[in-house]
């Protein structure tokens, strides 16, 4: 008989801490660390390069050239 007390409310977290992709928060990989993908990073490096950051305005979703697979 198993009676190993069951943790409530635990959540089963991986071993590894993972930050969220900082352009679509979803759990980055470890080879786009810290970003989820490559196209994720290219995303925040052309942002940077553009200066982007130091602009609060949202305006990647109408950059030309650029096409969103999902
Ligand atoms: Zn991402």
């Amino acid at each position: 008989m198993t009676d190993e007390p069951i943790k409530v409310g635990a959540k089963v977290e991986p071993l590894r801490k993972t930050r969220p992709c900082p352009e679509c928060a979803r759990p980055s990989a470890r080879e786009h660390y810290p970003f989820c993908s490559d196209r994720c990073r290219n995303v925040d490096l052309s942002r940077w390069l553009k200066g982007s950051y130091a602009i609060p305005v949202s305006d990647d979703e109408s950059k030309p050239g650029v096409q969103d697979d999902e």
